[in-house]
C-alpha cells in the first residue's frame, strides 16, 4: 500500500518527509512525491521511480519549508506515470493532498465538478479530493478545515489523506476512513503518518485517528475534531518498537533478516504469554472475554493470503486441542456470505498489519450479526484489533519484508496457545497434557535455529531448483496448508508459478502434469499419512519428476523415494508446521535469490492491502 508522512516543525521539512518515505519503501511502490509550503507558495516535486531520483530532483530545485507532505504511490487508479503520482494539487493550486485507499465514487465526483469548469490533470481517483477542497474553499467555505469536512463528507470508500494549504502555512491536515493515520507528537514538531515506521526516528508517543476523524496538526500540538467539526478527545500510546528492528543489520534482505529472526521471536513470545515456573499461560487477554469464548460452539477463522493459510492450519490445531467445529474462509468471499452461523460463533481474523480491507469489513459484517470478533493482529492499535471484542498481539515486531515469514510463524504459534487455551476452558486437556505441550512449546525456538542451521543444505537444493519449469509443493493433513504457503511464499518472492496439493489429489488431475521439467516439495514428516505420502513420492518419480522430500531428521528411508532431503527436527506431527514452514521459507528466499528477484520488493505487491 501506499505510504504517507507530513512534517511541520523547525527544521527542513523535505528532509525529514524523505527519510520517512525511504522507511517506508519496503513496502513496494511505483512513484513517490512531495509538497512543502514556504513564503505563501506551494512546491511540488513528483517523480516515477527511485526515491535518489526524486532526492536529486528536491536538490536540484532547492525545496524550501519546515511544512510538507510526502507520498509513495501503489497505483490502483491510473498507471504510475508523473500526472497520477501524489501530492495532486485543485485547479488553484492551493491545496496539495496525499491519499492512500480507493474513492470508489470518484467518477461521479469528477463528472460534477467537470460539469463545473473544473479541469482534471490525473487519472487518478485521488485528485478529486484536492478538487474537491479546492472547490469549497472557492464556493466560500470559511476555513481549510471546514472545506476538508465538506469534501470528505462527498467522498465513498477509504481514505487516509493528507493535506497542504498554502495560505495556512502554519498547518497540516490528516484524516481517515478505513485506512490507518497517525498523529506523532515530537518537541516543537509534530507529523502525521499512514505507518509508525516512518516517524519512530523521531517520535514514539502517537494519536490514532479513528474513522471519521480529522486533525489539525500545527507545530506544537494537534487538535483533533469530527467531520462536523467537534472536538473528540483522543488518547496519546506509545509505540514500542526499536528502530534496528526496522533496519537490515548485515542481512542482505529483509526477508532473510525475518527469517532468522524467529527462535527469537519465539522466545519473546514465551516470555511474553507462559509462565515458565507453572507453566501457565497468562492470555489476559482470552480471560477477558472468557464468557464468550465458553459460550462458543464454532469458531470461523476468516483472513487472506498467508494469514489464510494460518488460519487452515489453526483450523487443525483448534480442532485437535479444543473439540470445536472450525470453519475457515477467505476473508473477501467471506464478507459477501450470507452468515448462517448463530451468535454462538466467535470470528477470530487474522492480519499482520490489522489493516487488511476485506478483513475489516468482514469483522464489521460478523459483528453486525451479533458474533463475538476476537483478532490476531501484530500492529498495535490497528482498526481490525481496535474494531474486535478483543485482540490478541501476534509479538512479532515490525514486518518489513513484503513476503510473511515471521508473522507467519507468530500466528501459528499464537494459534496453538489459544488452543490449548480454549482445550482447557473446555476440559479436553488436562493439567498434565497441558504442562507437556507447553514444555514441547519451550523446545521450539532452538528447534527453529537447527532448522536455521540446514540453511547451506537448503541454498544448494533451492540453487539446484532454480531452473525448472514448474514447482509443486505437496503435503497432508496438517502439511497441506504448509504447502499452500510454501507455493504462495514461491510465486509471490520468486515471482515464478508454483501450486500447492493435497498429496491425496494429484492422481485425481494434476499429476497430468508431472514430468522431469516438475520439482515437487514434499512434506513428509512421520505422521499417520506418511505411507501414503511415501507412495505419492513414488508416483511423481514413476513420471520422471524430481521430488525434494522434507522429512524428520533420522528417516533414513526416504532418500530412497526423493532426490533430495530437507532434514527437519521430529516433534508431534501437531506442531510439525512450525519446523516445515521456516524450511519452506528458506527454501523460497534462496530460490529466489538464484532467479535474480528483488527480494524485498516483490512486482506488483504491496505489505498491507488497505483496498478491496
Ligand atoms: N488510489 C490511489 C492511487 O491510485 C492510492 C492507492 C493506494 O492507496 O495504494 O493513486
Amino acid at each position: 500500500m501506499s505510504g504517507i508522512i507530513g512534517y511541520i516543525g523547525d527544521t527542513s521539512a523535505v528532509r525529514v518527509i524523505l527519510d520517512g518515505l525511504r522507511r517506508l519503501e519496503y513496502r513496494g511502490y511505483d512513484s513517490a512525491g512531495l509538497a512543502t509550503v514556504c513564503d505563501g507558495e506551494l512546491f511540488v516535486c513528483r517523480q516515477v521511480g527511485t526515491l535518489d531520483q526524486l532526492d536529486e530532483q528536491i536538490r536540484a530545485q532547492a525545496v524550501p519549508g519546515s511544512a510538507g507532505i510526502g507520498h509513495i504511490r501503489w497505483a490502483t487508479h491510473g498507471v504510475p506515470a508523473h500526472e497520477n503520482t501524489h501530492p495532486h494539487t485543485d485547479a488553484g493550486d492551493r491545496i496539495a493532498v496525499v491519499h492512500n485507499g480507493i474513492v470508489e465514487n470518484y467518477a461521479a465526483l469528477k463528472k460534477k465538478l467537470s460539469s463545473r469548469g473544473v479541469r482534471f490533470r490525473s487519472e487518478t481517483d485521488s485528485e478529486i479530493i484536492a478538487q474537491l477542497i479546492g472547490f469549497y474553499l472557492k464556493r466560500g467555505a470559511e476555513t481549510l478545515e471546514h472545506a476538508v469536512h465538506c469534501a470528505l463528507m462527498d467522498l465513498k470508500g477509504n481514505y487516509a489523506i493528507a493535506v497542504l494549504d498554502k495560505h495556512n502555512p502554519e498547518k497540516l491536515l490528516a484524516a481517515r476512513s478505513g485506512s490507518p493515520m497517525m498523529v506523532g507528537i515530537g518537541e516543537r514538531e509534530m507529523f502525521v503518518t499512514s505507518d509508525a515506521p516512518a516517524i519512530i526516528p523521531y517520535t514514539r508517543r502517537v494519536i490514532f485517528l479513528d474513522d471519521y476523524q480529522v486533525a489539525v496538526v500545527g507545530r506544537s500540538g494537534a487538535v483533533i475534531t469530527n467531520l462536523s467539526g467537534n472536538v473528540v478527545d483522543r488518547q496519546e500510546s506509545v509505540i514500542d518498537w526499536d528502530v534496528t528492528e526496522a533496519q537490515k543489520e548485515g542481512y542482505p534482505y529483509f526477508m532473510l533478516k525475518e527469517i532468522h529472526e524467529q527462535p527469537r521471536m519465539i522466545k519473546k513470545i514465551l516470555l511474553l504469554k507462559l509462565d515458565f515456573k507453572r507453566l501457565h499461560l497468562k492470555l489476559e487477554e482470552l480471560q477477558a472475554i472468557k464468557q464468550k469464548l465458553s459460550a462458543a460452539h464454532q469458531i470461523i477463522i476468516q483472513a487472506c493470503g498467508s494469514s489464510y493459510h494460518a488460519g487452515l492450519i489453526g483450523r487443525e490445531i483448534f480442532e485437535y486441542f479444543s473439540g470445536i467445529h472450525t470453519d475457515v474462509e477467505v476473508s473477501s468471499e467471506f464478507r459477501y456470505r450470507d452468515l448462517t452461523a448463530g451468535t454462538d460463533c466467535l470470528v477470530l481474523s487474522i492480519s499482520q498489519s490489522g489493516e487488511s480491507g476485506d478483513t475489516l469489513a468482514a469483522v464489521r459484517r460478523a459483528k453486525q450479526k451479533g458474533m463475538s470478533t476476537l483478532s490476531l493482529c501484530n500492529v498495535v492499535g490497528s482498526s481490525i484489533s481496535r474494531e474486535s471484542d478483543s485482540v490478541l498481539y501476534l509479538q512479532a515486531g515490525p514486518e518489513i519484508g513484503v513476503a510473511s515469514t515471521k508473522s507467519f510463524t507468530a500466528q501459528l504459534f499464537n494459534l496453538y496457545l489459544i488452543a490449548i487455551f480454549l482445550g482447557m476452558m473446555k476440559r479436553i486437556i488436562k493439567r498434565e497434557l497441558k504442562d507437556s505441550l507447553i514444555k514441547e512449546l519451550t523446545f521450539i525456538p532452538s528447534l527453529l535455529k537447527k532448522v536455521l542451521g540446514e540453511e547451506p543444505l537448503i541454498e544448494a537444493i533451492a540453487h539446484k531448483y532454480a531452473g525448472y519449469r514448474d514447482i509443486f509443493c505437496v503435503g497432508r493433513g496438517i502439511n497441506y496448508p504448509c504447502a499452500l504457503e510454501g507455493a504462495h511464499k514461491l510465486r509471490e518472492i520468486a515471482g515464478e508459478h508454483a501450486s500447492a496439493y493435497p498429496a491425496g489429489e494429484l492422481k485425481h488431475g494434476p499429476i497430468a502434469l508431472v514430468d522431469e521439467t516438475v520439482a515437487c516439495v514434499c512434506i513428509a514428516p512421520k505422521s499417520q499419512t506418511y505411507d501414503k505420502m511415501v507412495s505419492t513420492m513414488q508416483k511423481i518419480r514413476a513420471r520422471n519428476g524430481r521430488v525434494i522430500a522434507i522429512a524428520g531428521e533420522g528417516d533414513e528411508e526416504i532418500g530412497k523415494y526423493a532426490d533430495d532431503v530437507i532434514f527437519v527436527p521430529v516433534v508431534q506431527e501437531i506442531f510439525s508446521p512450525l519446523v516445515v514452514s521456516v524450511a519452506l521459507q528458506l527454501f523460497a528466499y534462496h530460490f529466489a535469490v538464484k532467479r535474480g528477484r528483488e527480494i524485498d520488493r516483490p512486482k506488483h505487491l504491496a505489505k498491507s492491502v488497505m483496498v478491496e
